[in-house]
């Protein structure tokens, strides 16, 4: 598996090199956006790792020209802790998820391996009849959810539509315009607030303890991720 690093402080681009190569991955650093974009051009990467502050193009540029060029390569970008609005801004530009600095190595190389178990199958196995998330089951067809206690449900058209959106994208956070983008398309869509209100009402059907979900995990200040 080969990953792309675009990361300019020597420290941070270092460990990272050191400690995902012992995983077995091959890394090919790089300390500025030009010279990854450069790379690009030769070789195929399964997923990038970005840095957003950089010394000439950012980080979420080298993102946004990987999807132009049409790449479906995941991206992960190393931000600043606080900096919410420049995630979201990396997410709308084709990123598909972050880690805050300072991350931690194990949960960063845990996110690495979700992501390439994405896009390396799950994308082929559409939901079909019956979809299962913990010890929920829905059919989608018929619009019903069994709860974990055993308890059937009907489900509206948006929540099929979220619980399939969601099964599709794993891992990935998925901004709150994302979301509406998807769901809602042209139609009138329902604020962000609204939209957490339906997130809240999947949750309460699908969670085991929905106040501490484990499977549709809130992106404080973004989204939301899907975690199978
Ligand atoms: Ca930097």
């Amino acid at each position: 598996m080969r990953l792309l690093l675009v990361e300019d402080n020597p420290l941070v681009g270092t460990m990272l090199r050191v400690n995902l190569g012992q995983e077995g991955f091959e890394v090919h650093w790089h300390t500025t956006g030009e010279s990854a974009l450069t790379a690009l051009e030769t070789l195929k990467f399964d997923l990038a790792l970005l840095d957003i502050g950089l010394s000439g193009i950012s980080g979420i540029e080298v993102a946004g020209r990987i999807r132009k060029l049409g790449l479906e390569t995941p991206i992960i970008m190393l931000t600043a802790n606080d900096d919410l609005d420049t995630r979201v801004h990396a997410l709308d530009r084709g990123a598909d998820d972050y880690l805050a600095k300072p991350f931690d190595m194990d949960e960063l190389i845990a996110r690495v391996r979700a992501h390439l178990r994405r896009s390396s199958g799950t994308l082929e196995h559409l939901p079909e009849t019956e979809v299962h998330i913990g010890q929920a089951v829905m059919v989608l067809e018929r619009k019903t959810l069994r709860d974990p206690a055993g308890q059937l449900h009907s489900l509206t058209d948006k929540q099929v539509a979220l619980v399939q959106y969601f099964v599709r994208n794993p891992a990935r956070v998925l901004t709150r315009d994302n979301i509406l983008e998807e769901i809602w398309g042209r139609e009138p869509a329902p604020t962000h607030a609204e939209l957490d209100g339906l997130i809240a009402g999947l949750r309460a059907r699908i969670e085991r303890e929905p106040s501490h979900p484990r499977y549709i995990v809130t992106a404080r200040g973004i989204g939301y991720r899907f975690e199978p």
